[in-house]
C-alpha cells in the first residue's frame, strides 16, 4: 500500500439493545421467531397507531452514553427519517437527528501499530431498526420476496464516531472496545451473527499534510469483525488506485461482499436533506433528569478497561493474563470472587485460565456454567497451600471438583490423596528404591546428576504421586550420597 495517502475512517455502529419489549410498543424483541408473529399495529405502522416511548431504553441509551464519557441532553428528540423500503411499513423510521441523547464521548483503543490512542465519539442516538426483506428463502419461490417485520421497531443505539482512526486496525480495536463496554453493560447481547452489533464504515484516504478530508465512502452493515478489517483494506487501496490513476472517488454508499472479499457500489450517498428530517409529532421531546444521569452513573459496573489496568497494576498479573480474565464481565467475576476468597491472584489465574477455561473449551461452555464454583475451587487452593496435596495430585482432585458436587476436603479424604511428609513413610520408599537400582547409584556417585530425576520419579510413582515432593528430593539426595 502506498504511504504517500493517510486514510481517515469514521465507524457508525448499530447496537441493538437487550430490552424484553420494542421501542415504541411492547411486542417481543426475541429473535428467530416465526415471521410476522411479534407485530402488532404500532410496529406494522398501521394508521392511527402511537408510539409510546421504551423505558429500559431509555435507560440502556443513557448507560452507554454514560460509559462513553458522553454528556447526556436533558433534552432530546425523535425525528423522522423518511425513506421508502419494503421492510419500514410506515414509510420512515423514527431517529433522533438534531438533538440526540448522547454527545461529546469518546473510547480509548490499543494497537499494535497505533499505540494508545483516545477516538472520539459524536454523538450516541436512539432508533428503532427496520424489518427484514428475505429474497426467494423458500424451495420454489426464487422470484419472491418476503417481509417479515418481527425486527421492526427493535430498539437499538447507533454510535458514531469521529473520522478518527487512521487504520482497519484501529476500526477493529475501535469495535471490539465498544462491543465489549455494551455487552459488559448489558446493553446488548453481543451476537454479531444475528445482527445484534453491526456496523458501517466511512472510508476516505487524502494526501498526506492535506487538511480537508477526502471524499468518503460508506461500506454498509458489516456484522463481523474480520469482515470490517478486510472491507476497509480493500476499500482503501481501491481509492487510492483510483486517485493514482488519476480518477476521482465519488461519495456513495457500497456494499462489502464477504465471498469475493471486495465492495461494490449500491447507491449514491443520500444527504442528510435527502429524508426530510423532521420532529415525530406523536413523541413528545425526551426530557431525562440530572437525577437520572448520576443514578445510573453510581450504578455503572467497572469497565473492561479499568479491570484490566487493576488485574495488572495491584493484582499483578501479566498484561496478557489482565486482558483475558477482563475480557468478559463473567470471567472477571469469577477471577475477583475467588481472589476474594484465596488471596494469591496469580494461582488464581493460573488455575481459570488453565484448568476451568480449558475444561469449559472442551465442553463448548462459558464461564457461566461453570460447575466449579470460586467457593469450591479456593477449598482446594488452600489445600495446596497448606501442603495437604501437592500441586500435581490437585489436578486429580480438581477432575472431581468438576464431576461432583463435593468439596475438596471431601474429595481429598475419600480418595486417600493426602500428601505424604511423614519422612518415616518416604524413606521407606526410598531405600527399597534405591536398593533395587545399584546400577543408577552407581552413576549418581559417579557424577552423573541427571539420574537423580530418575529416582524421584519412582518415588513419586510407588507413591501415587502423593509423597511430598521437597522432601523426596532431600531424602534422595541424602540416601543417594550415602
Ligand atoms: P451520515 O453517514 O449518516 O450522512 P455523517 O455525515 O454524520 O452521517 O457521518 C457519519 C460517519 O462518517 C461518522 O462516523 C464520521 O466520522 C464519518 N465521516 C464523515 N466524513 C468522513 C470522511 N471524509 N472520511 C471518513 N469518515 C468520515
Ligand atoms: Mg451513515
Ligand atoms: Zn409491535
Amino acid at each position: 500500500m502506498s504511504s504517500k495517502y493517510e486514510v481517515v475512517i469514521g465507524l457508525e455502529v448499530h447496537v441493538q439493545m437487550t430490552t424484553k419489549t420494542k421501542i415504541f410498543c411492547g411486542c417481543s424483541t426475541e429473535f428467530g421467531a416465526e415471521p410476522n408473529s411479534h407485530t402488532c399495529p404500532v410496529c406494522l405502522g398501521l394508521p392511527g397507531a402511537l408510539p409510546v416511548l421504551n423505558k429500559q431504553a431509555v435507560e440502556y441509551a443513557i448507560r452507554t452514553g454514560v460509559a462513553t464519557g458522553c454528556q447526556i441532553a436533558p433534552k432530546s428528540v425523535f425525528d423522522r427519517k423518511n425513506y421508502f423500503y419494503p421492510d419500514l411499513p410506515k414509510g420512515y423510521q423514527i431517529s433522533q437527528f438534531g438533538l440526540p441523547i448522547c454527545e461529546h464521548g469518546h473510547l480509548d483503543i490499543e494497537t499494535e501499530q497505533g499505540g494508545k490512542k483516545r477516538v472520539g465519539i459524536t454523538r450516541i442516538h436512539m432508533e428503532e431498526d427496520a424489518g427484514k426483506s428475505m429474497h426467494g428463502d423458500r424451495p420454489g419461490t426464487e422470484s419472491y420476496s418476503f417481509v417479515d417485520l418481527n425486527r421492526a421497531c427493535t430498539p437499538l443505539v447507533e454510535v458514531v464516531s469521529e473520522p478518527e482512526m487512521s487504520s482497519a486496525e484501529e476500526a477493529v480495536a475501535y469495535m471490539k472496545a465498544l462491543h465489549q463496554i455494551v455487552v459488559y453493560l448489558g446493553v446488548c447481547d453481543g451476537n454479531m451473527d444475528q445482527g445484534s452489533f453491526r456496523c458501517d464504515a466511512n472510508v476516505s484516504v487524502r494526501p498526506w499534510g492535506q487538511k480537508e478530508l477526502g471524499t468518503r465512502a460508506e461500506l454498509k452493515n458489516i456484522n463481523s469483525f474480520r469482515f470490517v478489517k478486510q472491507a476497509i483494506e480493500y476499500e482503501v487501496e481501491r481509492q487510492i488506485d483510483l486517485i493514482e490513476d488519476g480518477g476521482k472517488v465519488v461519495q456513495e454508499t457500497r456494499l462489502y461482499d464477504s465471498v469475493k472479499g471486495t465492495t461494490r457500489s449500491m447507491r449514491g450517498k443520500e444527504e442528510a436533506h435527502d429524508y426530510r428530517y423532521f420532529p415525530d409529532p406523536d413523541l413528545v421531546p425526551l426530557v431525562v433528569s440530572e437525577d437520572w444521569v448520576a443514578r445510573v452513573k453510581s450504578e455503572l459496573p467497572e469497565l473492561p478497561q479499568a479491570k484490566r489496568l487493576r488485574f495488572a497494576e495491584q493484582l499483578g498479573l501479566s498484561e496478557y493474563d489482565a486482558d483475558v480474565l477482563s475480557s468478559e464481565r463473567a470471567l472477571a467475576e469469577y477471577f475477583d470472587a475467588l481472589v476474594a476468597l484465596h488471596n494469591e491472584p496469580k494461582i488464581c489465574a493460573n488455575w481459570i485460565m488453565g484448568e476451568i477455561l480449558g475444561a469449559l473449551k472442551e465442553k463448548g461452555q462459558g464461564i457461566e456454567s461453570c460447575p466449579v464454583s470460586p467457593e469450591r475451587l479456593a477449598g482446594m487452593l488452600a489445600r495446596i497451600k497448606d501442603g495437604t496435596i501437592s500441586g500435581k495430585i490437585a489436578k486429580t482432585v480438581f477432575q472431581h471438583l468438576w464431576e461432583s458436587e463435593k468439596s475438596a476436603d471431601a474429595i481429598i479424604e475419600e480418595q486417600g490423596l493426602k500428601q505424604v511428609t511423614d519422612t518415616g513413610a518416604i524413606e521407606a520408599i526410598i531405600d527399597e528404591i534405591v536398593a533395587a537400582n545399584m546400577d543408577q547409584v552407581e552413576q549418581f556417585r559417579a557424577g552423573k546428576d541427571k539420574v537423580l530425576g530418575f529416582f524421584v520419579g519412582q518415588v513419586m510413582k510407588a507413591s501415587k504421586g502423593k509423597a511430598n515432593p521437597g522432601a523426596v528430593n532431600k531424602l534422595l539426595m541424602q540416601k543417594l550420597k550415602g
